[in-house]
């Protein structure tokens, strides 16, 4: 009889994670199996043959597939839920396909065998062949390649595919969103025949199959996805890349949590490519030498940038519109002369962020998040940004009846309306999550992409992936909007979201005009960010981060826990916030903060209040053992390494 360690797909117990099971047959390490536990079958990854335990075990019931999932994965299953302590079972689930245990018609065309195409040429330039080299030179196991926007970096990313394929490992490139990257997906394509391609609008059944494939090939492979491509089990991997390395998008926040960044670099040599890294991982590939710098555009070109700041203050500039400036307006009568593309960015989607009552101060809020409603004049009504709740625009007070609702803020969408009536005749496109709620999105991507718009307003989403080589006048409606969030990554994020917006204008095609109307135009975030000064930046934040105990000179750990009442999450968070200081204390843990229990900044929704403990500690040790003090429940919630406090 042999006998095996197994980690389930299902929590069996708060407190342990595997179970042994026995079997007259030989299984592999990685092997995926149909378990009984409890009442009912399950599946369940073997991750080790042991010996004969002293108790009775039950037997396994038949494996799925002969071919184990690869080594490092297994061990990155394991090495995930005890970083972050979350259970394995969890993990398990993340890493199958759903509908595993389905039988599926083959509907897939017939693979690839060709890994290549012959005739793609990847010229590189001096300055993109001597990062190769320094990054293939570097011992260390994780990599910064900060390069600003425009510098190449996915002709290097070809490159170091090419070269790790070639020497038969695979390969694991990481974007943020699928669709919003497809210029770097179409690049890859044009030099890779066999591209296993992972993203969120593919079927159960075409994500099985794909699954399937990569696990039973043992070729060298190459998968693009998001995060969670991560867990495509593929043969002998030997790099992952991540493209825009600073997105949120590499951290998930549902069970199993964790960051992208941090699992791949327990799976092989990774490279973090963005112009704008985290301050964090800027920091410890600092310390660790292991950051490749390449300061130069790919397309080298005589053209001027001209970038002006104008204060929102300033009305004498407001006198033509009350969003838009007369420099700006001028720039883009100037641009649509010329035949040339105009972008505006606001960071807001809707016609207006808010809905009041002026007699009584009501506010027109979500019934599920307490959140306030967007007006969306198009279709005249309230939406819910989180949970997608719409309503109609009431036309007289719900509270005290009379007729005196209003609309405060403004979005993208009374931006788009605003430009309608100055540039009557220019065709104008929004560009925001609403429209590919609205539209096909890759039709609007086409348009995008052929030049199809004069004038093309939106979110952050425009910010991404584009090039745009028409474009010469480019806006910036409010940039300092995302500074007043009370968190300790708003600057950051403000920094980043600004520098890539700049950059689409940046590319080297033509020269071009840039306008950043703000509030605060002395704000070091704004004078950074129009300098393109990212040290500035990282020096600045780093005394503010070494001074408030964030990271990366601590590990955060964010607690919270919600009930339907108020007095009930306030009685059980302060009981718990006692018990961790004691627990310190008596522990003797000095280089820990503990702070004291309040609401999270979405307090309130539809099921209860929300409060919140943060634990600084200078190790991670000690953060795991003050975590462990905390009795798991439904009601407490928990993050490691959080990205964000809000
Ligand atoms: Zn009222
Ligand atoms: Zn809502």
């Amino acid at each position: 009889m042999n006998y095996y360690l197994i980690a389930p797909a299902k929590t069996f117990r708060q407190d342990e994670n595997q179970l042994t099971y026995e079997s007259e047959q030989v299984f592999k390490t990685g092997q995926i199996v149909e378990i009984p536990l409890g009442r009912q079958t399950t599946l369940g990854i073997i991750t080790k043959k042991v010996a004969k335990p002293d108790f009775a075990t039950k037997a396994i019931l038949r494996s799925l597939y002969d071919t184990p999932l690869p080594t490092h994965l297994v061990k990155a299953l394991l090495w995930l839920s005890d970083y972050y302590r979350c259970p394995l079972s969890s993990v398990v689930q993340a890493a199958l396909p759903r509908g595993i245990t389905k039988n599926r018609r083959k509907n897939l065309a017939a693979e690839q065998n060709e890994l290549f195409e012959p005739n793609a040429e990847n010229p590189l330039s001096a300055a993109q062949k001597r990062v190769i080299k320094e990054l293939t030179e570097n011992p260390a196991n994780t990599l910064l390649l900060h390069g600003i926007t425009g510098s190449g970096k996915t002709n290097i990313y070809i490159e170091l595919t090419k070269r790790t394929l070639t020497s038969g490992r695979s390969v694991i490139l990481l974007v943020p969103e699928i669709a919003l990257t497809s210029q770097l997906v179409l690049n890859f394509r044009r030099h890779f025949k066999r591209v296993t391609l992972l993203h969120s609008e593919q079927t159960e059944a075409i994500r099985h199959q794909l699954w399937e494939q990569t696990l039973e090939n043992d070729q060298p492979q190459l998968v693009i996805g998001p995060r969670s491509a991560l867990f495509a089990p593929v043969k002998d991997l030997g790099l992952v890349i991540i493209d825009e390395a600073h997105e949120p998008a590499y951290h998930q926040d549902q069970n199993p949590k964790y960051s992208a960044l941090r699992l791949a670099s327990q799976m092989a040599k990774t490279i973090l490519g963005t112009a704008t890294p985290l301050i964090a991982d800027y920091y410890i590939c600092k310390q660790h030498n292991a950051i490749i710098s390449l300061d130069e555009l790919a397309i080298k070109s005589a053209t001027n940038t001209n970038i002006s700041v104008i204060d929102l203050k300033k009305r004498a500039d407001f006198t033509r519109n009350r969003f838009i400036s007369s420099p700006l307006i001028e720039s883009i009568q100037q641009s649509l002369d010329a035949g040339e593309q105009s972008l505006i960015f606001h960071n807001r989607r809707g016609t207006a962020p808010m809905t009041i009552c002026d007699q009584c101060g009501w506010q027109a809020l979500c019934p599920n998040c307490f959140l306030p409603l967007v007006l969306h004049a198009d279709s005249y009504k309230l939406r819910c940004h989180t949970c997608g709740f719409t309503t109609t625009v009431p036309t007289a007070c719900p509270e005290c009846k009379n007729a005196s609702i209003h609309h405060k803020g403004f979005g993208t969408k009374l931006i788009e309306e605003e430009l309608k009536k100055l540039f009557p005749r220019a065709k104008i496109g929004r560009f925001d999550a609403d429209t590919s709620a609205d539209e096909k999105l890759d039709k609007v991507y086409q348009a995008v992409r052929d030049g199809n718009y004069d004038i093309l307003i939106g979110t952050q989403m425009l910010a991404k992936g584009f090039d745009f080589p028409k474009l010469s006048t480019l806006g910036v409606v409010q940039a300092d909007a995302g500074l007043s969030l009370p968190d300790f990554s708003s600057e950051e994020r403000t920094y980043q979201l600004l520098s890539q917006v700049i950059g689409r204008a940046n590319r080297g095609h033509r020269d071009s005009r840039i306008f950043i109307q703000t509030y605060q135009p002395e704000h070091q975030i704004i004078k950074n960010a129009t300098s393109g000064d990212y040290l500035g930046v990282y020096n600045y934040l780093l005394k503010l981060r070494a001074a408030a105990k964030l990271p990366p000179y601590t590990f955060l750990l964010r607690l919270t826990m919600t009930y339907k009442t108020e007095a009930a999450t306030v009685k059980n968070i302060q009981a718990l916030f006692k018990k961790l200081r004691q627990f310190a204390t008596s522990e003797k843990l000095s280089q820990i903060a503990i702070t004291p229990p309040m609401p999270a900044f979405h307090e309130h929704n539809n099921s209860g209040y929300t409060w919140q403990i943060v634990v600084k500690a200078k190790s991670r040790k000690d953060l795991i053992k003050i975590f462990d003090q905390a009795e798991k429940s439904q009601y407490l919630h928990y993050d490691f390494d959080p990205y964000t406090l809000l």
